[in-house]
């Protein structure tokens, strides 16, 4: 494991850096982004900065086909990788103090204070800086609104601290922007218009076309630049692709002069393209109006609200608060769902590696966060999402030459826009994760209307998928599957992995029993219209019943694939430290050869169908592959997690649950400064509520089995379930749950009781161990 790089001090609230990292400089920057669903970039500086550094400024479904470089000669290979791309950059502010160009990687710096507030979503730099004899302080804060997302808004502030003079500050919006990952290096922009005047200006970028048919987006930022102090000279400028305003200020020594920096970001995914510009200029208008103090207070009170809903509170450990408060907040500030077209990409907004497009992530890992911190509307949003793309899932499967749909590993639009033929051709698990959400979705809502109106249609392609993407086997009488990547990217092209195959059994059985209830009640036509037969049905029935599962009668234990027993096996513990992590120091070829396990493979099904099991069974399988875990993918701590608190195994919980809440802020994996692990920040989350407190949803009944890790004082959390608001306090002296909404049956340490309607309950914890 790597050694931990904690750059950021311990803050129950806060994400606080003292000194300026210019070694770890990305890494701080993964770390200081900020978001509003609609927008978001990565920790850059306003002013110039001329260490290394990664621009990085996203805008919310904008995305680019970046054409494939490697695999295009084999059929049926993407066309393109699908990746959110960078767009213009309009925090840029260019600072002259007394004709010095102000650099932090070039002067001296006395102090230096980063904060991220998490809890109103405001990122402030202080520092101070010395030239000569002169010492200057500077305070920069900048928002994106969750009031208004569209407007963006900074203000910087400088003070001459014992001398007088003039600072010039030049405003900018820059459309030069490239991808660092681009496959061909090309700019995938040009410019439609620009405009400056003094103190304001706008820029028009729109992508490039493409050979691929896909959308093309316009961009448009429009500022506002207001000053608070004694203006001697302003101008402005353009050139292509770049807008700028130069205002000179009188510095007078000890008082402070303010730029206020307001721009709309407008896109065409919203408006026509005639009126982007306008429609910025109506934003900034009406923001000014307001004013700077009332825009931060609305956007304060928005991150409030959040927090009055999914905040996590723990007692007696600030670095586990820490660690879940940081992973709420990257979270929503990438999607909080107000927008049914977009979706929740592995990056968010705070870097490009892995095209910030939509993953199995959404339906395996956020879902059940949402189901439980969101309205209704939003997970069913998330649900629809696919189902509006099941097109594309058609197209996929049939770029295989097979029947039915093939959800995409990577995607915008439903089409695969992944660039690995391991993981494009093979990684097809995918496609469980997106029916067993439609199954999560139902049991948690109750929404049984959602399988009739869209659950059914992608069910059935799924289930046609599996119908011919398995083979029979006449020697062994059984449906098998060859050719396939689990979840475990560490292995490839394995014969009947057991996790692939239990899925696939899964999705055929599920989608048998919702046909006969859509049926039971009245429902025909649907079945009908989607022309499922009976010899179809029967034929999955067979699959389902002649479904090869590997299984070892000695270990007892599921099998990951056909050869993983024949395998040198031993725990990760006999591995060397320099090792690791394996994906940063072994060749790709050893990796593959050896038998350490990327991220939950054969637990991912025992935590998926969590209730067709025995604990004997979670136990035993938990015993033998865990060990073999080296949880290099973002993803893998939480399902373990979960599944040792299930089995008792509370310091294991335990240190799975920091792994995955700090995973960033302490740099686990080593590679936070490509950017944040968006979608793995539900870990923390499920970590707590589905681990530690045993929330569990199964037959649409909610139970909790909850213990307390020895650490901690105290944790609460809420959920929303069907009509009840509920509030769960775990201490060492017991859980107590209370709720808003009517009477409700649960279940506490697998034991029915009854919450009162609006009541409370409470009972002494119970050793799990
Ligand atoms: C994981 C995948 C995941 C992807 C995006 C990979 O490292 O192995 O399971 O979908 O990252 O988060």
């Amino acid at each position: 494991m790597s050694t931990l790089n904690r750059l950021f001090e311990v803050d129950k609230w806060k994400i606080v850096e003292t000194s300026l990292h210019k070694e770890d400089f990305r890494l701080a920057e993964s770390m200081t982004s900020l978001g509003n669903g609609h927008m978001g970039m990565r920790g850059n500086f306003e002013e110039t900065y001329s260490g290394d550094f990664h621009r990085g400024s996203y805008v919310a479904g904008v995305w680019f086909p970046d054409k494939t470089r490697v695999g295009w000669w084999k059929n049926g290979y993407p066309n393109y990788f699908g990746k959110v791309i960078n767009s213009t950059n309009y925090i840029g502010i260019k600072v002259l103090i007394d004709g010095t160009e102000l650099d932090l990687n070039q002067v001296e710096v006395k102090e230096y204070y980063r904060e991220l507030d998490m809890q109103h979503g405001v990122l402030t730099r202080r520092f101070t800086i010395i030239d000569g004899q002169k010492e200057t302080e500077v305070e920069v804060v900048r928002f994106l609104s969750v009031a208004e997302p569209e407007l963006a808004v900074i203000k910087y502030c400088v003070t001459a601290k014992n001398y007088s003079g003039e600072v010039t500050f030049t405003p900018y919006l820059d459309g030069d922007v490239r991808n660092e990952d681009s496959n061909y290096d090309e700019d995938f922009w040009y410019e439609i218009t620009r405009q400056s005047s003094d103190y304001t200006g706008h820029l028009v970028m729109k992508t490039k076309d493409n050979p691929f048919g896909t959308p093309t987006f316009q961009v448009a930022t429009t500022m506002n630049v207001k000053v608070e102090g004694q203006v001697t000279k302003v101008s402005h400028l353009n050139k292509e692709e770049y807008v700028e305003n130069t205002i000179s200020v009188t510095l007078t020594e000890g008082t402070p002069v303010s730029l206020y920096k307001y721009v709309a970001v407008t896109t065409d995914r919203d408006y026509a393209e005639s009126e982007l510009v306008e429609k910025g200029n109506d934003i900034l208008k009406r923001s000014i109006e307001k004013g700077y103090d009332a825009l931060l207070s609305e956007h304060r009170n928005g991150w409030l609200s959040r927090w009055e809903i999914a905040d996590v509170e723990i007692q007696g450990d600030d670095e586990a608060q820490q660690g879940i408060r940081f992973n709420l907040f990257q979270l929503f500030s990438t999607y909080y769902g107000e927008d049914a077209r977009l979706n929740i990409g592995p990056k968010g907004f705070t870097g490009e590696k892995y095209g910030g497009a939509t993953y199995w992530d959404t339906e395996a890992y956020a879902l059940p966060l949402y189901l439980s911190t969101a309205k209704p509307e939003v997970s069913k949003n998330l649900l629809v999402y696919r189902h509006n793309q099941l097109e594309g899932a058609y197209y996929n499967a049939a770029q295989q030459g097979l029947k039915g749909a093939l959800y995409p590993m990577v995607t915008f639009n439903g089409i695969e826009s992944h660039n690995e033929w391991e993981i494009t051709f093979e990684e097809i698990h995918r496609n469980g994760a997106i029916a067993y959400a439609v199954y999560n979705y139902v049991n948690y809502t109750g929404d049984r209307d959602y399988l009739n109106e869209y659950g059914l249609d992608v069910l059935t392609a799924i289930s046609r998928f599996w119908a011919d993407r398995v083979h029979f086997n006449k020697k062994k009488n059984q449906y098998m599957m060859h050719g396939v990547t689990g979840p475990n990217e560490y292995e490839n092209n394995v014969n009947n992995n057991w996790y692939t195959n239990r899925i696939a059994q899964w999705t055929l059985q599920y989608t048998l029993e919702v046909i006969n209830s859509l049926k039971a009640s009245g429902h025909d036509e649907k079945i009908a219209g989607l022309s499922i037969s009976e010899e179809e049905t029967n034929k999955w029935k067979e699959i389902i019943e002649k479904m090869y599962l590997p299984y070892d009668e000695e270990l007892q234990v599921f099998v990951q694939h056909d050869t993983f027993l024949d395998k040198d096996l031993k725990p990760v513990d006999e591995l060397s430290p320099e090792d690791r992590p394996l994906n940063q120091n072994w060749s790709w070829d050893k990796i593959l050869r050896s038998c350490f396990i990327k991220q939950a493979d054969v637990l991912q099904g025992l935590y998926f169908l969590n209730h067709e099991f025995s604990v004997e069974e979670k136990q035993r399988n938990f015993d033998f592959y865990e060990p073999m875990t080296v949880h290099e993918s973002s993803l893998s701590p939480s399902i373990h997690a979960i599944l040792a608190a299930e089995l008792g195994k509370e310091e294991k919980a335990y240190e799975m649950y920091n792994r995955t809440a700090r995973l960033d802020l302490d740099n686990y994996n080593n590679d936070t400064e490509d950017g944040l692990h968006i979608t793995s920040m539900t870990g923390a989350w499920l970590g707590i509520v589905q681990g530690f407190a045993g929330m569990r949803t199964a037959h649409e009944t909610l139970s909790f089995a909850p213990f307390i890790p020895a650490a901690w004082n105290s944790y609460s959390f809420n959920i929303v379930y069907r009509d009840h608001f509920m509030k769960i306090n775990v201490s060492k002296d017991g859980v107590r749950i209370t709720q808003e909404g009517p009477e409700l049956s649960m279940k506490l340490y697998n034991e029915e009781v009854t919450l009162q309607a609006n009541g409370e309950l409470t009972v002494p914890l119970k050793n799990l161990a």
